[in-house]
């Protein structure tokens, strides 16, 4: 039985409690651990896929497919696992279970309850993810004294129960605030939280404090005599101004030595963090800085977009560059005014459903394509480039996708179902693959054009990315785009499929645009090579591009 870390939040909700567990967690493979992380979460949406990007963040897809929780994103920034359907589980997905169950007959009659026929799923859920580990990372979702977290809190008391504190330890992250009229932090909301917890049977081994301040010795030792917690296992969490010092702090206070212990982990040394070091380090002291527009539907709520935003940060790592993100509403874009594009040293649009905003989207483009300045189009980013050159290239002038308009002569970005060929190309893979209609998710193989932008960028022949989409590049406009100078510079493996275009280097400097998703896996330490190309080209167009524009005209 892998030993399991649950981390419960108190208080509030938004105190980092995904963060503060992939943190521990990064700590825990820095010393030599095979460690695995999953995410329980009490809503009853079967999976966050049809939740909307404005109340919950983005959908963050896993190699597998599923659509999950953007925690799961933070988890796979700080470790190097990688994740799949069963690290992301929520009541819905547990109830779904259950019933099928009850339905095929597997209760044998029995009274189905929550205890113990929900909290037995969770249990197998939890092992089923776990399996394999040296230790694994379970974070629950919402805030203790939430009716609805209670089921899983109620498993994960009845594991500590059933297996003992060395395969089971708690951890529980709360709020000490800071009241600026008394001068003081106040450590009551923390007792009444732990309060609470007790009253389910749950006592917590390391309490994990969020503040604004640092924790003095003696707030700390209030705490440990109110909770029943070791003072050296209250560890302090103050805000930071850089994520990555996080690990950095909980390793200084010995939480993951408190939890080696206490689990009996086979560690294989000291912690070696000298990559979040550098990335803290990169952070801090950089040596340039660029702005990048991103052009988006939810641009008040940039959660929707958390991936995104985490991957250009991070291509500007790899280069010590400061990325500065200028959030764009598209729809303001469409009467026409770029002026708020003037001043970027790159334009970024990333995914996105529906017609609302798509025509402030192809016109980004269009100026990004006309100005030189480097596009990254991501999903309907590349859709809205593929429309742009279509309608002001190709001379196609309502060329459109058919997601915005079914009656378009020129539907340049269909279904497969719609873009049907007389050669059977499609029904072909219609058959193999069952993509009619619905989502391609999940990592898929492409092919890269040898000479393009994407192969020299990539290094390789063969990519892997993560996909969320139903819409293609319809090929019957293959031709057509490509003899106007569009450059396809990635396919499917059974060359189907548009994964990638480009505009070549003479007439643009950085034009490239992906169908997949390739913010899903980027990662501080590694940065992902088209997110890092993208920053080096702002720093180019920064430097001297408006330059290279001029001559050119
Ligand atoms: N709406 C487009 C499609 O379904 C793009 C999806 C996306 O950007 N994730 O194909």
């Amino acid at each position: 039985m892998t030993p399991l870390i649950f981390v419960t939040g108190g208080v509030v909700s938004s105190l980092g409690k995904g963060i503060a567990a992939a943190s521990l967690a990064s700590i825990l493979e820095a010393r030599g651990l095979r460690v695995t992380m999953m995410k329980l979460d009490p809503y009853i949406n079967v999976d966050p896929g049809t939740m909307s990007p404005f109340q919950h963040g983005e959908v963050y897809v896993t190699d597998d497919g599923a659509e999950t929780d953007l925690d799961l994103g933070h988890y796979e920034r700080f470790v190097r696992t990688r994740l799949s359907r069963k690290n992301s589980v929520t009541t819905g997905r547990i109830y779904e279970n259950v019933i099928r169950k009850e339905r095929r007959g597997d209760y044998l009659g029995a009274t189905v309850q929550v205890i113990p026929h929900i909290t037995d799923e969770i249990k197998r859920c939890i092992d089923e993810a776990t399996a394999g580990f040296d230790v694994a990372l379970v974070e629950i979702g919402g805030t203790v004294g939430d009716i609805e977290s209670l089921p899983f809190l109620e498993a994960i008391r009845q594991i500590r129960t059933e297996r003992g504190q060395e395969k089971a330890l708690f951890m529980h992250l709360t709020l000490v605030p800071y009241i600026a009229a008394a001068g003081e932090l106040k450590t009551k909301p923390t007792q009444h939280s732990v309060k609470e917890l007790r009253s389910i049977g749950i006592q917590p081994d390391v309490l994990l404090c969020r503040s604004e301040q640092p924790l003095p010795d003696s707030e700390r030792r209030k705490i440990a005599s109110f909770t029943n917690v070791s003072e050296r296992a209250v560890i302090a969490s103050p805000d930071v101004d850089v994520l990555y010092k996080i690990p950095l702090y909980l390793h200084e206070q010995g939480l993951d030595e408190i939890v080696a212990t206490q689990l009996k982990l086979p560690v294989s040394g000291p912690a070696d963090l000298s990559e979040w070091e550098a990335a803290v380090d990169a952070t801090l002291n950089p040596l340039d800085e660029v702005t990048i527009a991103v052009v988006g539907k939810y641009v008040d709520h940039k959660d929707a977009y958390k991936s995104v935003g985490e991957a250009l940060k991070h291509g500007g790592l790899r280069q010590r560059t400061r990325v500065n993100l200028k959030w764009l509403e598209a729809q303001e874009l469409e009467g026409n005014d770029m002026s708020a594009l003037q001043d970027v040293h790159g334009i970024l649009v990333p995914g996105g459903f529906g017609d609302r905003g798509f025509e402030g989207k192809v016109v980004s483009a269009r100026f990004a394509r006309e100005n030189g300045v480097p596009y990254f189009g991501i999903c309907y980013g590349m859709q809205a480039a593929v429309v742009e050159y279509a309608r002001n290239v190709v001379g196609m002038a309502d060329a459109n996708s058919t997601e915005n308009d079914k009656q378009s002569a020129h539907p340049v970005i269909g279904l497969i179902t719609e873009w049907r060929t007389a050669t059977g190309e499609v029904e072909k893979r219609d058959e193999r693959t069952d993509l009619g209609g619905s989502m391609r998710l999940g990592l898929q193989e492409a092919r890269l054009k040898p000479g393009t932008l994407a192969r020299e960028l990539y290094g390789k022949d063969v990519i892997a990315e993560r996909h969320r989409h139903r819409y293609e590049f319809n090929n019957r406009y293959r031709t057509q785009m490509e003899d106007a100078g569009l450059v396809i510079s990635a396919k499917s493996m059974d060359d189907l499929l548009v994964e990638m275009i480009e505009l070549p280097r003479p007439v643009h400097p950085w034009f490239l645009a992906c169908q997949a998703h390739p913010e899903f896996l980027s990662t501080p330490r590694d940065g992902h090579p088209l997110f890092v190309g993208f920053i080096r080209a702002a720093r180019e167009m920064k430097a001297g591009g408006k330059l290279l524009k001029e001559a050119r005209a």
